[in-house]
């Protein structure tokens, strides 16, 4: 029986019981007021119910149910369903809305949300930190007023937001803004820190200036000479010393290509690993016989030649090997040494040491009685073309790239190169190897568990 059916029936029935009870007291008199009584009496009892249902539904609070009848009970567990539905749908909004906004802060890039008036509506925290801003404080006032920047100003105003607009953060940074509309009239505001991007383009500028003043000096000695070659009469003796020159300098050049070629080898390969393993012993030796053929070659006929001190074959932990890229590990050894010959006065000494620790790790030590550097000079001695003595590095040379190598080879096998030096003294070029790196035969090994057994 439907609801409707039912309540006609209750109110029939409450009519048909009260008008009896009436007739049967006052006769028809009775039995009239009788069912008016009933019909107003169950108006009221519907009316009341009416009532608590209006009122709960009024105050929101769902759990807080009216214990009601008929029709109204239905109704209001209907309402209760809908709302408890409603209820849910806003709550899994209100999360989808916390997740992206989650996602929004978790964001590299400085975002705000503008709404028609340029006011913020919203600023994840590294906008807040381009721009120094607050969100709790700020929200809902004009960005123009809080970033008094005029090229923001010009930029907004202008409303061509094809290109981006580059402009300086609150912490000096350098950022990247753009604006995207969306909405109506509504804009997302997007900053990028290019600081690091700008650094690294300045820094390339600042590369290939270096090569090119490096390439052009030996090539414009190179051209005057075969001009003069060219337009001069000279004699056997003359000719010959001007070819020697030219080839000096075309080995100049040579010597940096070939410095480039490694620097951009070592940026481009993939980091050593693990499965090459080269002798100590065999690099020091390599490095040993090069040392004095070089040695010989930089004193002048009757000059004393340097004093090379490298460590014997048998000496302790000349049995390791190092874990990495043979090449570079040669070159960065041979580079150190070559380096301390170069600057060490004939007569000088250049000693080299291998040194295992105890904790696994390992030290190459080249130190020379050179003239020592500047502690000034020493944070930049690894950076490209970065050169204390000019004359002795051209006249030995050098191209200013030697150090770089040296690190950037180091720093792929995860070593460490430390320079010490005093002025008149000489120097100290350390390089630390970690334990993973190095590996000892059985009878060589010390306490430790990093090492790498043969
Ligand atoms: P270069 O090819 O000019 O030697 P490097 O990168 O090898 O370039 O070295 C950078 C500079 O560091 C050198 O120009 C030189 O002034 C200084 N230097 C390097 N090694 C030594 C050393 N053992 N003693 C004194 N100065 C050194």
């Amino acid at each position: 029986m439907s609801m409707l059916w039912r309540r006609g029936l209750t109110l029939v029935l409450a009519q048909a019981v009260l008008g009896g009870l009436g007739g049967w007291l006052s006769g028809w008199v009775g039995a009239l007021v009788a069912v008016l009584l009933a019909s107003w009496l169950w108006l009221l009892w519907d009316s009341w119910q009416a009532g608590r249902l209006w009122r709960w539904l009024q105050s929101g609070h769902l759990s807080a149910v009216p214990h009601l009848h008929g029709l109204w009970s239905q109704l209001s567990a209907s309402a209760r369903r809908w709302l408890r539905a409603k209820e849910r749908s806003a709550q899994a909004a209100q999360q989808r809305v916390q997740g992206m906004l989650h996602a929004l802060q978790a964001s590299p890039n400085g975002l705000i949300l503008l709404d028609e008036h340029g006011q913020i509506e919203w600023c994840n925290r590294m906008a807040e930190g381009h721009f120094g801003l607050q969100a709790e404080r700020d929200l809902g006032q004009a960005l123009g007023h809080l970033v008094r920047d005029p090229a923001l100003l010009a930029y907004w105003q202008e409303g061509d937001f094809s290109e981006p607009l580059s402009m300086e953060g609150s912490q000096g940074a350098r950022l990247s803004v753009q604006l995207h509309p969306y909405g109506a009239g509504r804009h997302l505001l997007l900053a990028r820190d290019v600081s690091a991007l700008e650094q690294a383009e300045a820094m390339r500028r600042e590369f290939v200036a270096n090569v090119s003043h490096e390439i052009r000096t030996p090539l414009t000695v190179l051209v005057g000479f075969v001009e003069t070659l060219q337009t001069l009469e000279l004699d056997e003796a003359q000719r010959q010393r001007y070819l020697e020159l030219m080839g000096q300098q075309a080995q100049r050049m040579q010597h940096l290509v070939q410095d480039l070629l490694t620097l951009s080898r070592l940026e481009g390969s993939p980091l050593p690993g693990y499965h090459e393993a080269v002798g100590v012993t065999a690099i020091l030796q390599q490095c040993e016989v090069e040392a004095r053929a070089l040695s010989r070659l930089l004193c002048k006929p009757g000059e004393q030649p340097h004093q090379l001190d490298f460590p014997a074959p048998d000496a302790p932990g000349m049995r390791a090997q190092l874990l990495g890229v043979q090449v570079e590990l040669v070159s960065a050894f041979s580079n150190l040494i070559t380096n301390a010959l170069r600057y060490t006065p004939s007569g000088g000494l250049v000693q080299v040491r291998w040194l295992l620790q105890s904790d696994g790790s390992a030290q190459l030590q080249v130190r020379d009685t050179g003239p020592g550097i500047e502690p000034a000079h020493l944070a930049r001695l690894t950076e490209r073309f970065y050169r204390v003595d000019h004359s002795r590095s051209r006249e030995t040379g050098g191209t200013g790239l030697g150090l770089a190598i040296v690190k950037h080879a180091l720093q792929r096998h995860g070593a460490r190169l430390q320079i010490e030096s005093q002025l008149g003294q000489g120097s100290v070029f350390s390089v630390h190897f970690p334990a993973r790196r190095i590996r000892l035969p059985e009878t060589d090994a010390l306490s430790g568990p990093q090492h790498t057994k043969l």
